[in-house]
This record gives C-alpha cells, sequence and structure tokens, in this order.
C-alpha cells in the first residue's frame, strides 16, 4: 500500500458537480443506471479484449454486475467483474479532467439558458451521479491481466478533493461503494434496488445480480429444509437488439438508447432491423434529439457500436457510419464476421462494407419517412443535424440524389429564414417553360434576400432558394442538378430569364454601347466584362461571374482565408 494522495478538482469539474447534485435531485435514482451502464461498458471491453488474450479472464469467465447494500452502514455497492482500471486510467477517466465542451457548457449555463441543463448527460458525468446519492464515494479497481498489489482506490466526498492510493485488489474489476447521503437512505433496501434495476437495466447485455440470503424453509409437515444464499439474476440481461420488435416497448428502446449514446435525453427516433440476405446482420439505429458537444470536432466519442455474435467489437465512429451521419447512435451485431476480427482487419472488409452501406440506407430511408410522416420532428431534426447531413451531398456520389431530396432551404417563397423548402417543393412549384433550379448564395440570409440578383427574378415571379450557410458553396458544387432539373446560381451569367428582346432606337443604342466602354475603360483590368443586362429593376448595376469561374461567395471565403 502506498501512501493516499490529496489532489484538488479542476474548478469545472468542482462547478459541474455542484450543478448536476443540484438539478438531479428530483430524480436521483439515475445514479444506478450510469453506473451499471459503465459496470457493463466495462465487461464489454473485458470480452473484447480478451478475445487476443484469454489470460485476461483470470479463470473467471462469467461477466456480471452485482449490487449490494447495508441497510445498517447505509451503503449501496456496485461491484464488477469486467477490464479495471490502472492508476493512470483512474486518474484521468473518473471525475477529475474535463471535457473540452465542459467550459462552453457552462458557460451557456451562466448565461441563463436553464433549459439545457439535461444536456449534463453528455458531459461524460455519468460517474459523477453517484454523489446525486453519495457523500462518500470510495471506487476501488483493478485492470485484468495485472498483479493483485496493482489495485487503485479513489475516494471523495464530491467536495473539491479527491485522494487516490495504491491497494491490494484480488478480484479484477470495479467496485463502488456509496455513503448514502442522510435524505436517500430509501436505497438501502433490496426492493427499491431491484425495482430500479428493472427499470433502467433490463436490456443490459449482462447480468446485474442481487443477494438472496439463506433461509430455512418448513413443508407442511412441519420438516425444515436450509436453502442456501445466492446470487439471482434480477433484470433481463438479453441484448435488446436481439429480440422480436413487436416485443419491445418503446420505454426500452429509449434505456437502451441513453446507454449506448450516453445521452440522458430520449432520442428523436429510431430503427430497428434484422437485415438478412448475402450479409446477416442487425442494426439498431439511433437519431437523437440534440447534438452533442463535439459535433463540430475531429474527433468524435461515441458512435455506432459494433458487435459480433453479441461481443462487442468497437464503436470507432467512422467505421460504419461515413462522417456526414456522424450523429447516428446505436448497435450493428453480425455473426458474418470473425469473432477474432481486427481493427486493422475491418479496415478494409467486405462484409463490413456492405454492412455499412446497408445501414447508410437505412438511416436515409429513416430520415425520408419522418420528412414524409412527421414534418415537424424533421423541422426539428433539418434544425439540430441539416449542417452535417448536406456534407453528404459531397461525400457520398452513391447516395447524393437521395441526400439531396433530404435537403431543406429557405426561399423566396419560403416562409422567413426558416429552412422549410425541399427541391421538390420548389420543382413542384416551378411555373410551366422554367426548367432550372434558382438559388443564390450570400453570408447571410439577410443578404442573400437583399441582393440586386434577385430582382428579375422576384419581378417575373421565380422562386429563388437563399442560400447563406459556409458549406453551402461546397454542397453546390456537387450538386448540379436533381431530378433532371439543373441547379443553377443566379449570379452565373446568361441566365435565360436574361434573354428577352425590347424594342430600342438606334440611338439608344450608341448612347448604351458608349457607356459601357467608358466603364471598361475606368475599370480596365479590374473586371473581366462589362454587359448590359436587363435583369436588374431597381439597381443600378451589379457583379456577376462567368460560368465555370469562382464564384464571388466563394472568393470572398477564400480571401478571409488569406488565399
Ligand atoms: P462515460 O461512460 O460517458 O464515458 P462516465 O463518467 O460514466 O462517462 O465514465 C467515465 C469513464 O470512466 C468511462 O468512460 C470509463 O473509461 C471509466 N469507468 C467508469 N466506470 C468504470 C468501471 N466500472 N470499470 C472500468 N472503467 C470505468
Ligand atoms: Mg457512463
Amino acid at each position: 500500500m502506498s501512501q493516499a494522495q490529496t489532489h484538488a478538482f479542476q474548478t469545472e469539474v468542482k462547478q459541474l458537480l455542484r450543478l448536476m447534485i443540484h438539478s438531479l435531485y428530483s430524480n436521483p435514482e439515475v445514479f444506478l443506471r450510469e453506473l451499471i451502464s459503465n459496470a457493463s461498458d466495462a465487461c464489454d471491453k473485458l470480452r473484447f479484449e480478451a478475445l487476443a488474450d484469454d489470460g485476461l479472464y483470470e479463470d473467471d469467465k462469467d461477466l456480471r454486475v452485482r449490487v449490494t447494500f447495508d441497510s445498517e452502514a447505509k451503503t449501496v455497492t456496485i461491484d464488477d467483474n469486467g477490464i479495471g482500471m490502472n492508476h493512470e486510467e483512474v486518474v484521468e477517466h473518473i471525475g477529475t479532467i474535463a471535457h473540452s465542451g465542459t467550459k462552453a457548457f457552462l458557460e451557456q449555463l451562466e448565461a441563463g439558458k436553464k433549459q439545457d441543463l439535461q444536456q449534463i448527460g453528455q458531459f461524460g458525468v455519468g460517474f459523477y451521479s453517484a454523489f446525486i446519492v453519495a457523500d462518500h464515494v470510495e471506487l476501488t479497481t483493478r485492470r485484468a491481466g495485472v498483479g493483485a498489489e496493482h489495485g487503485v482506490r479513489w475516494t471523495s466526498s464530491g467536495e473539491g478533493e479527491y485522494t487516490i492510493e495504491t491497494v491490494d485488489k484480488p478480484e479484477r474489476g470495479t467496485r463502488i461503494v456509496l455513503h448514502l447521503r442522510e435524505d436517500q437512505q430509501e436505497f438501502a433496501d433490496d426492493f427499491r434496488l431491484r425495482s430500479v434495476i428493472r427499470k433502467y437495466s433490463d436490456h443490459i447485455n449482462f447480468p446485474v445480480q442481487m443477494w438472496v440470503a439463506p433461509k430455512t424453509e418448513k413443508d407442511d409437515e412441519g420438516n425444515e429444509t436450509e436453502i442456501p444464499g445466492r446470487w439471482e439474476t434480477v433484470n433481463d440481461a438479453n441484448a435488446l437488439w436481439t429480440r422480436p420488435k413487436s416485443e419491445i416497448t418503446d420505454e426500452e428502446y429509449t434505456e437502451f438508447y441513453k446507454h449506448v449514446s450516453h445521452d440522458w435525453e430520449p432520442p428523436l427516433t429510431w430503427a430497428h432491423n434484422q437485415v438478412e440476405g448475402k450479409v446477416e446482420y442487425t442494426s439498431l439505429l439511433y437519431v437523437p434529439k440534440r447534438a452533442p458537444f463535439d459535433l463540430f470536432e475531429p474527433e468524435q466519442s461515441h458512435g455506432v457500436k459494433l458487435y459480433v455474435k453479441r461481443v462487442f467489437i468497437m464503436d470507432d465512429a467512422d467505421k460504419l457510419m461515413p462522417r456526414y451521419l456522424r450523429f447516428v447512435r446505436g448497435v450493428i451485431d453480425s455473426a458474418d464476421l470473425p469473432l477474432n476480427v481486427s481493427r486493422e482487419i475491418l479496415q478494409s472488409n467486405r462484409v463490413l462494407d456492405t454492412i455499412r452501406s446497408g445501414s447508410v440506407k437505412r438511416v436515409l430511408s429513416l430520415l425520408e419517412k419522418m420528412a414524409k410522416n412527421e414534418a415537424e420532428k424533421y423541422a426539428e431534426f433539418w434544425q439540430t443535424f441539416g449542417r452535417v447531413l448536406k456534407e453528404g451531398v459531397g461525400e457520398d456520389a452513391a447516395n447524393k440524389e437521395k441526400i439531396a431530396g433530404l435537403l431543406r432551404f429557405a426561399s423566396t417563397k419560403g416562409e422567413g429564414d426558416e429552412e422549410t423548402v425541399s427541391l421538390a417543393d420548389y420543382i413542384e412549384r416551378m411555373p410551366e417553360g422554367q426548367d432550372e433550379i434558382y438559388y443564390i448564395i450570400a453570408d447571410s440570409y439577410q443578404a442573400a434576400l437583399a441582393s440586386p440578383h434577385l430582382e428579375i427574378f422576384r419581378k417575373k415571379g421565380i422562386e429563388v432558394l437563399l442560400l447563406s450557410d459556409r458549406v453551402d458553396e461546397w454542397v453546390m458544387a456537387h450538386l448540379t442538378e436533381f431530378e433532371g432539373k439543373t441547379l443553377k446560381s443566379v449570379t452565373k451569367a446568361k441566365i435565360d430569364v436574361d434573354e428577352e428582346e425590347e424594342d430600342e432606337s438606334e440611338e439608344e443604342k450608341q448612347e448604351h454601347e458608349a457607356l459601357i466602354k467608358r466603364l471598361k475603360d475606368t475599370l480596365g483590368e479590374e473586371v473581366k466584362d462589362v454587359r448590359r443586362s436587363r435583369r436588374l429593376v431597381e439597381s443600378p448595376a451589379c457583379l456577376v461571374t462567368d460560368e465555370g469561374d469562382v464564384s464571388l461567395h466563394l472568393q470572398r471565403i477564400l480571401e478571409q482565408a488569406g488565399q
């Protein structure tokens, strides 16, 4: 044993802790969901690592989570025989270092956006939830495969400090002892704990067990039999995705989502499919309600989990879903991949490619269905993830048309700056004779709306899509056609609506030509050409680019970027 060392929590962690303890008091039982969820993840990790090194099992292959209590001492203990942690991992993962997004989140909260409190779950604060019910937490852990003397004990009262020391721990895995707060002592109770486990952890892949004490039973004739004590599995312990759809309730789907996504809120929607054919697999894919704080960061924390015959393999976000669907959460399980599959093999595996492209199609049709049948939900989705989905137009050539169909735009015939108009809506409204889809890209919705380029379109009653997102330029460079109609920027020269002859006298003609010559002389190298146009109704002049030239908006972006 080493000397216990005391450390202070980072300021952000301290703040987060205080906040979460107070905000979650109304639903304190979620602490058990979070700790069991972590224990189950630890069992998943052990089973995966043991595929390469059987020795990690240390002759104890029956992975499980055990929940016990002491009604006198007022403690609840959660014990798993999963992967465990070493000293470094405890320091890094257990309540000491704040996520990159934590600070931003706290600032948001301080700015008064109290409704976002539920988002707290995103910040990897699952473990902290122990402090909702406990005023002293003791975690003892040892990583699988190392000697008993490498155990680590971490203790804290959640007030700002924690201690850490090296201890002996003969059994691998993690044990967490919660010393209940005075007002939370009802949890040191068999019935209470069982009902919470059933409520939140039925879908967990591993048995969650509680101890049944030995007892003596008397039959009718007065004979006594001793019934020994035993561990009883309290939850269903069946991987949820393997059960028939018809037998799974929405609540179960929702609880399972919270487990796989580490989200504290219910999902927006999901799709559960048993796919048969060349490659057989089951997928259960969810679309979250809210964007995770790291949606636009290069590294993503939780993606879709891959299982092979119910054994967890990995959750590398980019292997199972393309970047533009990086918000999707869930599991994919296949019996057609080898169990001893390595991450390297997965890089170029035909079975995995089939699963991946099939799953992408599932997600896109899920979104299509939502767009068609639940417009309000889809609008919510678009607001949250539209900017990410858009990237697919350039990233995924095979599904471009499908993705294009899911895009929503602001428009001169739409509802203000809300992005509600689909390309199909546009085509449906197109007047006889128009065969192109017109759009404009500007720095903002207001700038797009005020552009002189729109004057002639407005005069003729032709709809123009108003784009103002940074990625739009790139997206539209990849999207040149939809359902046989060409998409065209209004700033490109030679637009058909332009070509309309009017009578003018010889004198007027000469006057115009003289003006153009003067403008050309004055502007010189600054412009490529000066042309007469009839597209302006109120403004005297406007800048246009030739077809094939870099657009004005992109030029501006490039200039800003110093190119
Ligand atoms: P999250 O589960 O979202 O990562 P948590 O706060 O619940 O956030 O847990 C933080 C990390 O601590 C986990 O990712 C894991 O690495 C580690 N951890 C927590 N509980 C256990 C456990 N029972 N066994 C092993 N590692 C654990
Ligand atoms: Mg967790």
